[in-house]
């Protein structure tokens, strides 16, 4: 018995002693799955990887698991983030909805209410990681509960990415990428880009960067889709239709993307988006000169696009709006020069197509229908379009419009030293008016012709021609009466007669008469209604009908400001006019119109008022 008992112990102890063995050994190297009935760690894990990785941990694994947790070197929470973030859990390849449904049911034992799966959602969507879910669900009471039913800690997540701590900007950057770059950032450029803004970044400089980087313009978005990429980044929404037509007309009007960037940044909705988010805002500052003289941009792309055929280049439109800055005066010649170029004339097939093209680009409207209806009458009876033009420009309405682009169309008058206004009266007839538009023309010589306004029907061709050439078109009443001998009413009806008969002509109506015989009394004063242009030369061609003796008149007496008469009605004056013509020229003078005179003196000359000549 005492040897039996004696083994018996001997077993016993060896028995203990191989249990201590076996334990020692499970502690250090496998904690057998056979376990210890009662053991809530291990069920813990058991629970964990069955709800996340749908299998039971191998030997090596649950080791880990089971004396991490057990000595607190581990979490609850610290064990799923891990197991969230294995590549077994990858490879289940879950859907959002079925990541929240399984971390949902393990963590806090029941599915996920609809309002925190649409949250977690809308967060997972916008680029946030899994991280976010776990570290808010390890602070829910439920999952607290479940952790202390397994005796485990459960733990929090203290290290957050940046792309985790803010949803809103974690989903602008999400936004920002898919847009600008048609991709989703990768992890690290979550992290970067959503410290950048949580650091202070401001988003529409960043986004007018980005539209000029190599990734961008490499993928040749059109204007409408960059566009809508800027908008749904800044406004977190795309333009509506009438807003991205706004925006489409800028970068029509020749204004770069910048500028566009610079309007959407302007927007109050974009400055609430951004304080929404938390992102500093940022204004965006135009550099290239195009942007910072819009109208005037605007005005010169519509010109190219009406004159020329073609769109300005950016390079283009930065260079005439620097070159305004500079002076303005130079930009002024440019846009006359190719408004009157004969070529760009001609691409516009009818009158109408350029008049309307010189109007929308002259005044950036429509002028009133009575000045179209002048210009529409002159073309059609043959005065050019770059008589008409002429006129167009002169007009204040020009100057108005121009000084809206900041140009200054005060031109310094070229004012000539010498000049002499040549005027014929009773006229038109061809035989004569023809030869001294002729002797005008080679010279871009000027004069005034005081038309009898009963003959303007026979001899058109030449009041126009006179128009063409420059010269002006004077009153010289209906029918050549003596205007002393009239009444006042009557003297009206003489000029408004022979006015009519011009304008309906010409398009233009006179704005200087002469009476007949140079004969005025204070009747006739006050009934013309425009100056009284009388002569300082008179060459009495009417009554010697003698060449020589016209051009000794005019040559030996000729002095600055002279007013010349003659009558187109001879041949002799037109051989005169022959050889007066060069002499003057020779002379040093200039052969200008009434009112070219009277602007080169800088007369304003009055209605009624008789001028005999104007020297200022
Ligand atoms: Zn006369």
């Amino acid at each position: 018995m005492k040897a039996l008992a004696k083994a018996a112990g001997f077993f016993f102890r060896f028995v203990c002693m191989i249990l201590t063995i076996a334990v020692f050994a499970g502690t250090c190297l496998v904690p057998s799955k056979s376990r210890a009935k009662e053991d809530l760690t291990a069920d813990f894990i058991d629970y964990a990887y069955n709800s996340i990785l749908n299998k039971e941990a191998d030997g090596e694994r649950f080791g880990f698991w089971y004396w991490n947790l057990k000595d607190g070197n581990t979490t609850a929470v610290g064990m799923i983030d891990m197991l969230t973030q294995s590549y077994e859990f990858s490879q289940k390849e879950y859907t959002h909805e079925q990541e929240i449904d399984v971390l949902s049911q393990m963590m806090t034992g029941k599915p996920a209410d609809e309002n925190t799966r649409q949250k977690y959602l809308y967060y997972l969507d916008s680029g946030i990681s899994l991280r976010r879910y776990l570290s808010d669900t390890a602070e829910t009471p439920e999952f607290q509960a479940i952790c202390a039913q397994y005796q485990v800690t459960p733990g929090s997540i203290t290290d957050l990415d940046s792309r985790d701590k803010n949803p809103e900007l974690t989903n602008l950057v999400t936004v920002l990428f898919e847009q600008m770059y048609g991709r989703a950032p990768v992890k690290e450029e979550y992290n970067l880009w959503c410290t950048y803004f949580a650091d202070g970044k401001e988003l529409a400089p960043t986004l007018v960067d980005i539209v000029k980087s190599p990734e961008f313009t490499g993928r040749a978005l059109s204007d409408e889709a960059t566009i809508d990429a800027l908008s749904s980044v800044m406004l977190g929404r795309t333009c509506d239709p009438a807003e991205k037509e706004n925006y489409l007309g800028l970068l029509d009007s020749g204004l770069s993307m910048t500028y566009v960037a610079s309007q959407i940044a302007s927007d109050s909705n974009y400055i609430s988006n951004c304080s929404a988010i938390g992102v500093a805002p940022g204004t965006v500052t135009v550099t290239e000169a195009r942007d910072m003289n819009p109208e005037l941009t605007s005005f010169l792309t519509r010109l190219y696009t009406q004159f020329l055929g073609n769109r300005p280049s950016a390079e283009e439109l930065n260079s005439y709006v620097q070159s305004t800055l500079e002076d303005s005066g130079k930009t002024r010649d440019a846009i006359v020069d190719m408004l009157s170029d004969p070529d760009n004339m001609a691409l516009f097939a009818t009158d109408d197509e350029y008049l309307n093209a010189v109007f929308e680009v002259c005044y950036g409207q429509s002028p009133a229908p009575e000045k179209i209806e002048a210009y529409k009458i002159s073309l059609r009876n043959g005065v050019t379009r770059e008589r008409v033009l002429e006129s167009i420009l002169k007009d204040p309405a020009f100057d108005a419009k121009m000084s809206e682009y900041g140009i200054d169309t005060h031109v310094e008058k070229n004012v000539p030293e010498k000049v002499v206004a040549l005027t014929f009266d009773d006229g038109p007839y061809t035989d004569v008016t023809m030869r001294i538009l002729d002797a005008l023309e080679p010279y871009d010589a000027h004069a005034t012709f005081f038309v009898v306004g009963n003959r303007v029907n026979n001899y058109k061709e030449c009041i126009v021609r006179a128009v063409n050439q420059g010269c002006q078109i004077g009153d010289h009443t209906w029918n050549h009466t003596t205007l002393t001998r009239i009444s006042g009413d009557a003297v009206s009806t003489q000029i408004n007669d022979c006015a009519d008969a011009v304008y309906n002509l010409t398009g233009i109506r006179p704005v200087v008469m002469r009476p007949v015989g140079g004969s005025y009394n204070s009747t006739v004063s006050a009934n013309v209604g425009m100056p009284m242009i009388i002569w300082s030369i008179d060459t009495n061609d009417w009554k010697y009908k003698d060449s020589d003796h016209v051009i000794n008149e005019v040559l030996n007496n000729v002095r600055d400001g002279d007013i010349v008469l003659m009558h187109d009605l001879y041949e002799t004056t037109a051989t005169a006019v022959e050889t007066i013509v060069p002499a003057l020229i020779d002379a040093g003078f200039t052969l200008v119109t009434i009112d070219e005179l009277a602007e080169y003196k800088n007369v304003q000359m009055e209605n009624g008022k008789a001028y005999f000549s104007i020297r200022g």
